[in-house]
């Protein structure tokens, strides 16, 4: 099954990426006249308080309040017309900015957990969290050692030495809930909050599919071998430059044998139990993760289509 009506955390944006137009200086000045400018301050997020609520668009004075970027980006265009860039500034400047009194600075997880802001900008924070993630991570040029430039507004990164173009990458991680009968696998990693119990997941290696990977997490992680695979959705996860890779594995046996390296624990848990963790209300305070998370719906399609999630 997939996923299809619902759209996912840090995913959706409706901006025209102008992917074709990164060249196009001449554009990409005019779009800066009335620009919504996302800036990034270490791992957080300036917000500009609005009224009662707050926008993560700040005004081309408002951000130059900030600083001068170290890194830059070209997000997009709005219906409307107006540019979208991302901006990051270095954190130190956040003491700053924040006893100016009119701006917030919140990590992404928080502006989403809290509901700060509408799900389309979300999408747009995720880009450029990530995007400035790789820039700040790029500066060198990995064929021969030199500086490197950003070109095509922020999308790519040139030498000037060798000549190599490098372009922002993303990491694909898969995320899978092993189904065994009526029963699902569900597991802690150490750094998890306590209480909370996830699906299993680890990067997806080079020279493997998706499916592949899927079934030698699940191998390595619980000694379970898998059998079907069923794709469900995937999801932006600038954490800080993934995509998950979310699928149903089929568990050909129930008996576990657990990573102790990788995680703490890990069991079968039936539909209900299931239910008692994505509502908040198991009895020994156990928890799904919160709804911005993929393995949050897939733990929900298993209990809403229990094995049919492989149909
Ligand atoms: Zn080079």
């Amino acid at each position: 099954m997939s996923l299809p009506e619902t759209r996912l955390t840090y995913s959706g944006s409706s901006l025209d990426r102008l992917s074709e137009q990164r060249g196009d200086t001449a554009l990409i000045e005019s779009l800066r006249a009335n620009a919504r400018n996302f800036v990034l301050a270490g791992e957080s997020f300036l917000l500009a308080k609005r009224g009662e609520g707050f926008d993560a668009g700040l005004t081309n004075d408002e951000a130059a309040y900030a600083g001068e970027p170290l890194e830059a980006a070209m997000l997009g265009k709005d219906a409307n017309g107006r540019g979208h860039f991302a901006r990051a500034v270095p954190p130190e400047r956040i003491e700053g900015i924040k006893a100016r009194g009119d701006f917030i600075v919140v990590d992404l997880r928080s502006i989403a957990l809290q509901g700060l802001l509408p799900p389309e900008d979300l999408s747009a924070l995720a880009t450029a969290k990530a995007l400035l993630f790789w820039h700040e991570r790029h500066r060198f040029c990995a064929n021969c050692g030199k500086p490197t430039k950003p070109a095509q507004a922020g999308w790519r990164r040139d030498c000037a030495i060798c000549s190599a173009q490098h372009f922002p990458r993303t990491d694909p991680c898969v995320i899978m809930l092993a189904i065994h009968g009526e029963q699902c696998l569900l597991a802690r990693q150490t750094r998890f909050p306590p209480g909370m119990w996830s699906a299993l997941a680890g990067f997806v290696e080079p020279g493997e599919s998706f499916e592949e990977a899927v079934r030698r997490e699940t191998m390595e992680e619980a000694g379970i071998p898998g059998g079907r695979v069923a794709y469900f959705a995937s999801q932006p996860w600038p954490f800080p430059m993934s995509i998950m890779i979310g699928a149903f594995v089929e568990a050909k046996t129930g008996k576990l044998k657990i990573d102790e390296v990788e995680l703490e624990a890990a069991r079968w848990v039936t539909k209900d139990e299931c239910r008692l963790l994505l509502a908040g209300k198991h009895p020994a305070r156990f928890f799904a993760p919160p709804p911005l998370a993929i393995a949050h719906h897939l733990i929900k399609a298993f209990v809403e289509r229990g094995a049919g999630v492989f149909d």
